[in-house]
């Protein structure tokens, strides 16, 4: 058993598009930092709330371990680790707190531009590129469509034009990446927004106290944004 802490670790974004707002908004919380020279701990000052500066992927995974108490994640990278955990069997360890209010996009399935869009049946016995799994084998199995997922862990806009795959499923906002690729979107399967991500099971009483004031302080915040 490791040793019990008595401050909070919340885990962001080390660069990305969420780490400048992520930070932004917990410092609205009146939260302030010392950082460590390599830049990957983040001391809080004005609370024992400390930052843990990771790869957004591993976020859920540092919640379900307990390495961290909560972290600032999109909604479909936490959405797809909770799939492929329930696809596995695996209990539920992390789940949203909160929804944050930037980092809209969602996961989108596009086709290539020529095609004539008749709905997910034309999918069957097709390739579709995807980083996300889990979130596109359950929608295909919600549309009854057999279609063969191909996963790239990136670059999965250009996999049609390489003969990789005849679609793909993958994270869209203004579209301008599709268009580039000859891509139209074409269904909407998951809508995201970066969320402030929780363990399922209960804080310990001082982390759980600290939690709950942050939480207050942030629905402040939030409100305030509205
Ligand atoms: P990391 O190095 O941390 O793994 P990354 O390249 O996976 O970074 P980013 O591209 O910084 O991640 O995106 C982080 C999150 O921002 C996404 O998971 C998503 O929730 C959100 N997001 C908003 N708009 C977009 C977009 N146009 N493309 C990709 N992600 C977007
Ligand atoms: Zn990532």
């Amino acid at each position: 058993v490791p040793p019990a802490r008595d401050r909070l670790r919340i885990a962001i974004q080390k660069s990305g598009r969420l780490a400048d707002p992520a930070r932004a908004l917990l410092a609205s919380c009146g939260l302030s930092w010392r950082e460590s020279r390599d830049r990957l701990f983040c001391y809080g000052e004005t609370l024992p709330v400390d930052l843990l500066l990771v790869r957004d992927d591993d976020i859920p995974g540092l919640i379900a371990d307990g390495v961290c108490d909560l972290g600032v994640v999109g909604r479909n990278v936490l959405a797809e680790q909770g799939a492929d955990r329930a696809a596995n069997d695996r209990p539920a360890a992390f789940r949203e707190w909160r929804s944050l209010g930037f980092g809209s996009c969602r996961l989108a399935l596009a086709v290539p531009e020529g095609w004539a869009w008749q709905g997910p049946a034309q999918l069957a016995g097709m390739r579709i590129a995807t980083s996300y799994p889990a979130l596109l084998s359950r929608w295909l199995a919600e549309q009854g469509v057999a279609a063969e997922v191909v996963l790239l862990s990136g670059s999965v806009e250009i996999a049609p034009r390489l003969g990789q795959a005849d679609a793909v499923c993958d994270i869209v906002s203004s579209g301008a990446t599709l268009a580039a690729n000859q891509l139209k979107p074409v269904a909407t399967m998951f809508e995201s927004e970066a969320v402030l991500a929780g363990p399922v099971a209960e804080l310990d009483a001082v982390r759980g106290e600290l939690a709950a004031l942050l939480l207050r302080r942030l629905d402040g915040v939030l409100r305030m944004r509205h």
